[in-house]
C-alpha cells in the first residue's frame, strides 16, 4: 500500500475541520425566519413619505413590474423602440430596486462600478471610485430615470396584488393595493432577486425594548445622520449586529465608529478577500473605444465562466479567486479522481489565504480563530473588505461566535450561549429569502395564466420556461433572469439583466409590428428548453453537501436540488451559448431576417390567421427551434 502523501494528510485534516464546522451550524431551528404576514413593521419604507393618490384605470401596452436595474433596463429598451405607453409598478418609494433600499452605511457594490452600472456609454458618465457606494448607483438610476423621463411612468408605494390574463380581451388584469386595474397587453416582471428581506424568528424579538431594524430600512431616525455621514445618535449606545454576509461586514466598521459598544453575532465568518477600492478618474479604463463596456463585462464574464482571455480586465477578487476555484484548470491527462483532489487542494490555499490574512490583520488569536472560516470557497458568496477584519482589534468591538444564531432577545438586548447582552438597538444584517425563492413570492401576487391556472402550481415540481424569459400558458409575459429560473446568472448581474432587456424589449417591439395579438411559447418549445436545461445540469450535490450551511446549498438541504430550477448551460449558465440563443431570437434583425423571425414566430402561440401563415412558411422553410440551440 502506498503511503498518505502530505497532501493526503492535509487533504484529511481540512476535511475533519470542515465537517466539525459544518456539523456546529447545520439545524433546521437556523431558517426560522418570520412570515410575510409578520414582517410589515420591519418592512415599510423609511426614506419616502408614502402619498395618497387616485386609483388609476389605464389600459397600456406593457406593465413592468418592478423598478430597479431590471425594469428600468426594460423601459429604456421600450422606449428606444418607440413604445412609451407603459407604467413601472414598485413598492418603492422610488427607482433603484436593490439600491433604493439599501442605503446602510457603508453600502457598495463589490462588483467593479465599470462593469456594474448599467449605460454608461450611452450615459457618458464615469463612476468615481473603483467600487460604487450605493448612493452614487442609485443617483446613476436616477440620471437614467431622468434622462428617458421613467417618473412619468412610475407608479411607487404600489404593491401588485394579482396578474390575470384575460383571454377574451387578449390583456393582463393587474389589480395593485392602491385599487389601480390596469388592463395591459404586456406584462413584464422585473420583480428582482434578493428583495424580501430576512428577519429571524428569535424568541422574543417582538419584546425588545429598544430599536431594531433591518440593513435594508436602515433608520435614520434611530442613528442620526445621513446616509454615507456620521451617526451621531449613537455614540453613547450599545449596538448588536445579527449577521456578518456581504451587508454586515460593510456596515460593521462604521457602527464601531459610531457606537459606545458593538456587538457582532457570528452565526458563519465570511471569507473576506482584499477589496483595494480607489478613485478613479474620467480616463478609466484604458479602452474606451465604442463598445468598451460590454466588452469588459464579457471579458469578466469569460473568466468567471473560465475560458481562456487575453486580459484580465478587472483584476480583482472575483477574477482572483472565484474564477480560480471554480475553473481549476485541469492539467492534460488527469483522471477524475486526481482532479477533484486537485480541486480541493486548490480551493483549501485559496481559504488558507483568506485565513492567514485573519491572522496578519486581527491582533488577539482567539478572536481570529472565530473569525476564519472553514469551509471551501466555494461554499459561500464570497465578501471583499479592507476594515472589516481590523475592527475587531477596537475596545469597543466584540465578537460573539454563536454558530447556531441567537438563543432570543429579552426586553434589554440579545443573548447567545447563555449570555445576555444589553443593547439599545438590534441592527439585522441577516439578509435575503435565496436567489431561488420562487417568482411569485419575489413578486408577492400571485399570476394566473390561461385556464387560470397559477404559476406557482405550474412551476410547483420545477420551472417551466422557454428561454429562462417567458412560459408556456403565459401569454404575453416575460420575466428577467433569476439564479435558476433557466437564464442564466452572471455574478455581475448588470449583463444578464441588459442582454434579456435588449430581447424583451425587442421582442414586444417586433410582436407589436408584426400586428401579433398574443404569443407565447408552445409546450413543444418549452420541453426543448428544459430538456436543454436538464442536459447540461451538472450535479454538484456531493461537493455542495459538504457546505456549511448556505443559499449555495439550499441551507444544507440538498433534497431540494432540482436540474430544472437551474440555469441554461449548468452552474452559473452559460452565458456566451445563451446569448447566440437570445440574439439569433430576438427582433432584433426584424424581418430582413425572414428565417430568424419565422423560427422565432414558430415557437409562439398565435391568433390562427397569423398561424396560418407561420406554418406555410414553416413548410416552405422547415425551421426548428433545435437549429437554434447553437452550442
Ligand atoms: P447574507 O449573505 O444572507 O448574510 C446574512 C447573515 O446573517 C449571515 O451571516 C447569516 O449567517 C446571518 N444570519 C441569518 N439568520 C440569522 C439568525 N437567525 N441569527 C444570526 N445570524 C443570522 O445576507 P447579506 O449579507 O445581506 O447579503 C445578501 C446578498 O446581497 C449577498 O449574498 C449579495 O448577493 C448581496 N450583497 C451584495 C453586495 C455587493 O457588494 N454587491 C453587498 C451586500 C450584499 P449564516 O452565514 O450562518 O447563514
Amino acid at each position: 500500500m502506498n503511503e498518505p502523501s502530505a497532501s493526503d494528510a492535509l487533504l484529511n485534516e481540512t476535511r475533519r475541520k470542515y465537517e466539525e464546522e459544518r456539523a456546529r451550524r447545520v439545524g433546521s431551528e437556523r431558517n426560522r425566519y418570520l412570515d410575510s404576514g409578520r414582517t410589515a413593521k420591519y418592512l415599510s419604507d423609511p426614506f419616502t413619505e408614502y402619498r395618497d393618490r387616485e386609483p388609476l384605470n389605464a389600459s397600456p401596452t406593457a406593465l413592468i413590474v418592478g423598478a430597479g436595474m431590471a425594469g428600468i433596463l426594460t423601459a429604456v429598451e421600450l422606449l428606444k423602440r418607440g413604445i412609451d405607453d407603459f407604467w413601472i409598478v414598485d413598492e418603492a418609494g422610488g427607482f433603484g430596486g436593490t439600491w433604493y433600499w439599501n442605503r446602510y452605511p457603508g453600502v457598495r457594490c463589490d462588483i467593479e462600478a465599470h462593469s456594474y452600472l448599467p449605460m454608461l456609454e450611452e450615459m457618458d458618465y464615469s463612476p468615481s471610485e473603483r467600487y460604487a457606494t450605493g448612493k452614487e448607483i442609485r443617483n446613476y438610476y436616477d440620471l437614467i430615470a431622468r434622462k428617458y423621463q421613467l417618473y412619468d411612468h412610475l407608479l411607487v408605494h404600489t404593491q401588485v396584488e394579482a396578474a390575470t390574463w384575460d383571454g377574451e380581451a387578449s390583456t393582463w388584469r393587474i389589480e395593485t393595493d392602491r385599487d389601480d386595474v390596469l388592463c395591459s397587453q404586456y406584462l413584464v416582471l422585473a420583480v428582482g432577486i434578493l428583495n424580501r428581506p430576512r428577519i429571524p424568528e428569535v424568541p422574543g424579538l417582538g419584546r425588545f425594548g429598544g430599536d431594531s431594524f433591518h440593513t435594508s430600512r436602515w433608520d435614520f431616525r434611530v442613528t442620526g445622520g445621513k446616509e454615507l455621514g456620521a451617526s451621531p445618535r449613537l455614540a453613547d449606545k450599545a449596538v448588536a449586529v445579527l449577521g456578518t454576509g456581504a451587508t454586515g461586514i460593510q456596515c460593521i466598521p462604521h457602527l464601531a465608529d459610531a457606537s459606545d459598544m458593538l456587538y457582532v453575532f457570528q452565526r458563519t465568518p465570511s471569507a473576506i478577500g482584499p477589496r483595494d477600492n480607489h478613485e478613479t478618474s474620467e480616463k478609466f479604463p484604458a479602452d474606451r473605444d465604442v463598445g468598451w463596456q460590454r466588452r469588459r463585462q464579457e471579458n469578466f464574464a469569460a473568466i468567471m465562466r473560465g475560458r481562456e482571455v487575453e486580459r484580465d480586465e478587472v483584476q480583482d477578487g472575483w477574477t482572483r479567486y472565484f474564477a480560480a476555484a471554480r475553473n481549476t484548470p485541469r492539467p492534460p491527462g488527469m483522471s477524475d479522481e486526481d482532479y477533484r483532489r486537485h480541486v480541493e487542494l486548490a480551493d483549501f490555499a485559496i481559504m488558507e489565504e483568506h485565513r492567514s490574512r485573519i491572522d496578519r490583520e486581527v491582533d488577539d488569536a482567539q478572536v481570529a480563530e472565530i473569525l476564519k472560516p472553514y469551509y471551501r470557497y466555494i461554499c459561500k458568496r464570497p465578501a471583499f473588505h479592507d476594515e472589516y477584519l481590523s475592527v475587531y482589534n477596537r475596545d469597543n468591538v466584540r465578537l460573539i461566535d454563536a454558530p447556531a444564531g441567537v438563543e432570543r432577545v429579552t426586553s434589554r438586548g440579545v443573548v447567545a450561549n447563555g449570555v445576555e447582552y444589553h443593547v439599545d438597538l438590534i441592527v439585522m444584517a441577516t439578509g435575503f429569502t435565496a436567489e431561488r425563492t420562487p417568482l411569485e413570492v419575489r413578486g408577492q401576487f400571485s399570476i394566473f395564466g390561461e385556464s387560470g391556472i397559477s404559476l406557482g402550481n405550474k412551476w410547483g415540481e420545477g420551472v417551466k420556461s422557454f428561454l429562462g424569459l417567458m412560459t408556456h400558458g403565459f401569454p404575453n409575459m416575460f420575466f428577467t433572469p433569476a439564479p435558476g429560473q433557466q437564464a442564466v446568472a452572471t455574478i455581475n448581474h448588470a449583463l444578464i439583466t441588459s442582454v434579456a432587456a435588449e430581447f424583451i424589449g425587442g421582442s414586444i417591439a417586433q410582436l407589436i409590428e408584426e400586428n401579433i395579438i398574443t404569443a407565447a411559447p408552445t409546450s413543444r418549445a418549452e420541453e426543448q428548453w428544459c430538456r436543454e436545461v436538464r442536459e447540461k445540469f451538472v450535479d454538484r450535490s456531493d461537493v455542495l453537501s459538504a457546505c456549511t450551511p448556505s443559499r449555495a446549498n439550499f441551507e444544507g438541504d440538498i433534497s431540494q436540488v432540482e436540474a430544472l430550477n437551474s440555469n441554461y448551460g449548468g452552474g452559473l449558465g452559460d452565458y456566451f451559448g445563451y446569448k447566440i440563443i437570445l440574439e439569433r431570437l430576438t427582433g432584433r434583425l426584424l424581418l430582413e431576417q425572414l428565417e430568424c423571425s419565422w423560427a422565432h414566430s414558430t415557437d409562439l402561440e398565435m391568433p390562427s390567421e397569423r398561424a396560418n401563415l407561420v406554418q406555410a412558411n414553416m413548410r416552405k422553410g422547415d425551421i426548428n427551434l433545435c437549429d437554434l440551440f447553437i452550442p
